[in-house]
């Protein structure tokens, strides 16, 4: 999401927040853009990886709709613990999370695909 009052023609980074824990964006948290300017950080994205890949978790309630993608989904989604109305479903931490592993950034680990034994 953007801050209020951001400037559309004058964006920075500290601009954009984290739609699941309201963080700004800064140079030591990758950030992932979905749709409408919503937007995960890394570390919401480790969470929810670990929750949603890991664990099979699903937070899923009746009527959520993805923050990300703005589908109604059925598969499992994380929900955030602290701002009620942002979910991301199984298949956004996916695509989010394959992102950020083709970015290869130096300082973040990006999360690995569960190896199956
Ligand atoms: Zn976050
Ligand atoms: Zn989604």
């Amino acid at each position: 999401m953007f801050k209020e009052n951001s400037n559309s023609d004058s964006m920075r980074m500290s601009d954009v927040l984290c739609d699941f824990c309201h963080r700004e964006w800064t140079e030591e948290i990758p950030m992932i853009e979905g749709h409408h300017g919503s937007c995960i950080c890394g570390k919401c994205l480790n969470v929810g990886w670990a929750g949603v890949i890991e664990n099979e978790m699903n937070d899923s309630i009746p009527g959520w709709k993805c923050t990300m993608c703005l589908e109604h989904r059925k598969d499992p989604c994380y929900r955030s613990p602290a701002y009620d109305e942002a979910f991301i479903c199984r298949r956004c931490i996916r695509v989010a999370a394959q992102a950020l592993r083709k970015e290869n950034l130096d300082d973040w680990e990006a999360p690995k695909p569960r190896r199956r034994t």
